[in-house]
């Protein structure tokens, strides 16, 4: 009896080693971060997104997020995977010259550009960070993913391809769920840009967008499916970069009209526009004209950008900045003038228009909760937590995210 006792309570040791050993091996669920391009969140309330919408109930949503100025594709883009304002990661834009990086501009559709870390490394992304702590990733398109940024690149990380359907993305990531256990990634990325170019050509408004929304939806429903026939339980945070305004050729600011001809060079236009004087003896006569009134725009000097907007410290911003009213755009050109048609986005990153979505599902979310609007610099901190990784200084804050996962 006497050496009973003591041999049952070392089975009873070793098998509660066993259980915590399981427990710790458990690897936590993966994190899929999602990005439905110019996707509003009032685009839920039109009833063709009967998944989105499922994944709403079942989990968290937002009424509405905030994109960071400007609100275009690849700034947000990267502030969604580092928590940092474009002022704060460097890629301040679509289109920006920094010739201390290129004599070439950068500009998204350059392949050579988008793959070079030089624009990218003035940040650190969710997937470097992870990989640098062992946990593989892969990224089904994401801005910044092309380049080794400080070195790094994702595990799998396949070349942009608009032309690749919203559903053969979803296989493809799919596809790396049955990668050995060990090769598995803890950190996938997926993109859909269906209904931004809806929303560009036809408008916020159009049937057209209505269908690349439900197209978009479909995509997500067969990546819940693959998911489930897989007993894969992943954390999914679904956002957009932006929102979309309507625009009309009736509502076009030709600012050019109003500037010293030959004074400036034009880096971007459209909701806003970013200007440079063409040199140094134009800065004067360009700033005068500038400081003039214009119905439906407000224009300021970089240094002179209202703090709300976070923008204009970063040396890759232009000297000028001239923000356009919703639904107003502003051209350099009369033959820009007469292009403009469908939907517009880049406004001031408060206007209800630009507002982007959020909605997120898995086992570490409550369901059912709605969160007041929050910042998009917010969804880094959140992402780094479901990956048990600690999120970097960054302009975000998780804590309006927390009720979300019930603390
Ligand atoms: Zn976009």
């Amino acid at each position: 009896m006497a050496g009973i006792l003591p041999a049952m309570k070392k089975l009873l040791t070793l098998w509660l080693a066993l259980v915590a050993g399981a427990a710790a091996a458990q690897p936590a669920p993966p994190v899929i971060l999602i990005s439905m391009d110019g996707f509003r969140p009032d685009y839920l309330e039109r009833g063709v997104t009967p998944n989105l919408n499922r994944l709403a109930a079942q989990g968290a949503r937002a009424v509405a997020m905030r994109p960071s100025f400007p609100s275009v594709t690849f700034p947000n883009h990267y502030t969604l995977v580092t928590g940092l304002r474009p002022d704060h990661h460097g890629m301040v834009d679509n289109t920006i010259i920094d010739n201390s990086v290129s004599d070439k501009r950068f500009k998204m559709s350059d392949a050579d550009a988008v793959g070079d870390r030089r624009w990218w490394d003035q940040a650190e992304p969710v997937w470097v960070t992870a990989e640098r702590e062992g946990i593989h990733t892969g990224t089904m398109f994401w801005p910044g993913s092309e380049a080794a940024i400080h070195g790094v690149r994702p595990t799998i990380a396949p070349k942009f391809d608009g032309k690749l359907p919203a559903a053969e993305r979803v296989d493809t990531l799919l596809s790396w769920l049955d990668r050995p256990a060990d090769q598995r990634f803890g950190f996938m990325t997926l993109y859909f840009d269906d209904v931004d170019h809806a929303g560009h050509e036809f408008g916020p408004s159009a049937p057209q967008t209505t269908e690349a929304v439900a197209l978009v939806d479909q995509a997500i429903g067969r990546l819940l499916d693959g998911l489930a026939s897989r007993h894969v339980e992943a954390n999914l945070v679904i956002v957009s970069d932006h929102g979309m305004a309507d625009v009309s050729a009736t509502r076009v600011l030709p600012l050019h009209r109003a500037l010293p001809p030959g004074s400036y060079e034009e880096v971007t236009s459209g909701p806003y526009a970013a200007i440079n004087p063409s040199s140094p003896a134009n800065e004067k006569p360009l700033a005068a004209a500038l400081a003039q009134p214009y119905a439906h725009i407000q224009c300021w000097r970089k240094e002179d950008i209202p703090a709300r907007l976070a923008y204009g410290h970063n040396a890759r911003v232009p000297a000028f900045l001239c923000l356009a009213d919703p639904g107003w755009s502003i051209v350099f050109s009369e033959k820009s003038a007469a292009k403009v048609k469908g939907g517009k986005h880049g406004y001031d990153n408060a206007a209800p228009e630009m507002a982007a979505t959020f909605i997120a599902a898995g086992p570490a979310f409550k369901p059912g909760v709605v969160l007041p609007v929050f910042d998009n610099v917010d969804v880094y901190p959140l992402v780094m937590r479901l990956l048990g990784l600690t999120a970097l200084p960054s302009d975000g804050d998780i804590t309006p995210l927390l009720p979300a996962l019930g603390q």
